[in-house]
């Protein structure tokens, strides 16, 4: 199957001169929601993971499912001010302004291998944002992993875990 047909393009979203790629339609699709989460589990369990880290929001829907089916936990890497009890914090710039993620403290426990996962690969600040985080928590992250890479920003360069995407766009 290919799963590109089940993505939506969307231009000028969400603010014109971008084309927004929408996996609103490949959630929906039951099968094709299948297949991919199949193929996401099997690039992952090569890892053998521990725990596997979604980015919010978008990166939730595809972590929490690829958790259960490797039988992990599941943690989430959120925007500040949404998590309760003891968080840390990791401040990036992102290509227009400054950002941060937020993780609670006890997220992980030292030395257990974390999978990150979002949605979309892009210029690869989040993913790298949120692979500093975990490591400042002590996890051990072994890989990234995401159904779109856009190819052509380069994002994996900025990464210093393997990779894996379902597809990409050049
Ligand atoms: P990056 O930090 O790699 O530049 O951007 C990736 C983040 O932006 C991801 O969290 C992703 O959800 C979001 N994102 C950026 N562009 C798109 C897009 O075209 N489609 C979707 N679904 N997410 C996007």
């Amino acid at each position: 199957m290919d799963l590109k047909d089940h993505i939506r393009e969307i231009p000028d979203f969400p603010k014109p001169g971008i084309l927004f790629y929408d996996i609103s339609t490949l959630l929906a699709h039951a099968d094709a929601w299948q297949v991919t989460m199949g193929r996401m589990a099997k690039a992952a369990r090569v890892y053998q993971p521990d725990v596997i880290a979604g980015v919010e929001s978008r990166g939730f829907l595809v972590a929490a499912p690829l958790a259960l089916k490797l039988g992990c936990g599941f943690i989430m890497v959120r925007k500040p001010g949404k998590l309760p009890g003891g968080t840390v914090t990791h401040t990036y710039q992102n290509e227009y302004r400054e950002d941060t993620v937020e993780i609670q403290d006890n997220a992980v426990e030292p030395g257990q291998r974390v999978i990150v996962v979002d949605d979309l690969l892009a210029t690869g600040g989040t993913m790298s944002a949120s692979i500093s985080l975990l490591r400042k928590v002590g996890a051990d992250v072994c890989a990234a992993a995401c159904i779109i890479e856009l190819g052509f920003l380069k994002g994996r360069d900025a990464i210093d875990v393997p990779v894996h995407a379902l597809m990409t766009y050049d």
